[in-house]
């Protein structure tokens, strides 16, 4: 019988129970007390209060499953196999307590025990740190890792300025050959260790060092008291236990998807499946994102949270569904998820009206993009509309520069993407220059900051690409 995702989840905190962790109780995804984050977007990102000696934990060994959300990898949401704006990460970490042999066996043990997740080992990859000896000692001699499943590489260092850092390991699983169109095998993974066939699951890293980018990494002073800090995504893990297409092919999400295609025109199913990813995937983040406190605005989290329900809706349109519906999948996620997130229930109605409110808004929205795109459009004597209109299109009422550009072209009427471009690398400069600190635990989420300014996000430029939207 097949392990279900709630069941994988509560295995993975078994496990570590099991092992003597504390289980900690996953942290809501607004960061609280910490300015530099938009959103909790890694499981050591809520636990920073133990890693930085602010609070002192009841145990130095922790283990938790963690909502996050990262908008950085908006783009990807559909198109790869993996990515998602809202995940859980499953995470163990240990503070100043057993260090980088004891992670490694744990990972290692979890993944191919048949006792846990059972995964055949010969579909398992590991990168190590090139100079990292111990690490690479410990996957060959004590987990029998095959040294030819063994990619040593330099971009496996985890530092962010001066402070605390090291070498880390990541677990790569292969999907098989269905995922490798070209027939390239390892080499896909030695060339390029992240791609369709060879997927991350789990990042071990070892924090050991005095980091300081000043000087030479040869240099670096060995820390006192050392840290272990792992994330894996639960739905990546379920994916390949549960051998789905994609994340989406899980029992996480298809049950989102199946209500989805019961309202739309089209079923899940070739060309469309993109949307429907996407739509299953932004659902999750606005109604967990809502239920901690978040709201929809103009600015900051509030206006991450809009972008992502406008773009749901906007894929929505290409399967046809022209009316507010997002607010009725409110409640399959939250049947879905309620095991592990009863308190989703009580936020339920609250939600369905606050997103229901937003469609209708929007649909608004688009309906005075409309006209002002009309009137550029029987203004354009040159038979030309101006970047910055169609810059404004996008950045203002959510106009994708491929819909401008498909009704701008009815009317014989040219935009240049180059223009478009360029207004949309003045406002990138313009975020740039007022971008905020940096901190150890912020950079993971660089790219995530610059959502404080509207206009970077990147989402838009993709919608219409494999297809028409109205
Ligand atoms: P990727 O290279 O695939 O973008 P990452 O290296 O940025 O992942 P980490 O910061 O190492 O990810 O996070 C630890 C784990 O969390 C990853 O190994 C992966 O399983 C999961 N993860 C990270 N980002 C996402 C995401 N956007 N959606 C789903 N799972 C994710
Ligand atoms: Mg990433
Ligand atoms: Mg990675
Ligand atoms: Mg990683």
């Amino acid at each position: 019988k097949q392990l279900t995702g709630n069941q994988i989840r509560q295995m993975f905190l078994d496990y570590f129970k099991s092992k003597g962790h504390m289980i900690e109780p996953g942290a809501s995804l607004i960061p609280h007390n910490d300015p530099t984050l938009l959103w909790i977007n890694a499981g050591v990102a809520a636990l920073k209060k133990y890693f930085d000696g602010s609070e002192k934990p009841a145990s130095n060994r922790i283990a938790n499953a963690q909502k996050s959300i990262r908008t950085n990898d908006i783009e990807n949401v559909g198109r790869t196999a993996r990515h998602h704006t809202f995940f859980e990460m499953l995470g163990n970490f240990s503070i100043g307590d057993y260090f980088k042999d004891e992670a490694i066996q744990f990972a290692w043990e979890f993944l191919t025990s048949e006792e846990w997740m059972g995964i055949d080992k010969d579909r398992l990859y590991v990168s190590v740190y090139t100079d990292d000896a111990r690490a690479y000692e410990v996957w060959t001699t004590i987990c029998g890792v095959d040294p030819s499943h063994i990619l040593k590489t330099d971009d496996n260092f985890w530092e962010i300025g001066k402070g605390p850092g090291g070498p880390d390991s990541e677990i790569f699983f292969d999907r098989g050959e269905k995922y490798d169109p070209e027939g390239l095998g390892e080499k896909l993974f030695f060339d390029e260790m992240e791609n369709d066939r060879y997927v991350e699951v789990w990042n071990v890293v070892f924090s050991q060092y005095d980091c300081d980018p000043s000087i030479d990494r040869k240099d670096y002073k060995e820390l006192p008291q050392k840290n272990i800090d792992t994330g894996m995504g639960l739905e990546r893990l379920v994916a390949l236990v549960q051998d789905g297409e994609t994340n989406f092919d899980t029992d996480l999400f298809l049950p989102i998807i199946r209500a989805t295609e019961a309202m739309a025109k089209h079923p899940y199913e070739g060309e469309y499946k993109m949307a429907y990813r996407v739509i299953a995937d932004h659902v999750r983040t606005v109604t967990f994102a809502l239920s901690d406190g978040a709201n929809f605005s103009n600015s900051g989290r509030g206006y991450v949270l809009r972008r992502v329900l406008r773009r749901a809706v906007r894929y929505g349109l290409k399967l046809g569904l022209d009316e507010p519906f997002l607010y009725k999948l409110v409640p399959v996620v939250a049947d879905l998820m309620e095991d592990f997130y009863p308190y989703l229930q009580e936020h339920v109605e609250f939600n369905q009206k606050l997103i229901k409110v937003e469609e209708e808004t929007f649909k608004k929205t688009l309906k005075v993009g409309q006209a002002l795109l009309d009137d550029e459009i029987s203004k354009a004597k040159d038979g030309k509309l101006s970047g910055e209109v169609v810059f404004k299109l996008y950045d203002t009422y959510g106009f994708p520069f491929e819909l401008t550009q498909e009704i701008a072209e009815e009317s014989g009427i040219t935009v240049s993407h180059e223009d478009f471009d360029a207004q949309m690398n003045k406002q990138k400069e313009r975020a740039r220059n007022a971008r905020n600190v940096k901190d150890s635990f912020a950079s993971q989420n660089e790219e995530l900051m610059n959502f404080n300014e509207p206009s970077e996000f990147i989402g838009y430029d993709h919608l219409t690409c494999d297809g028409k939207i109205i």
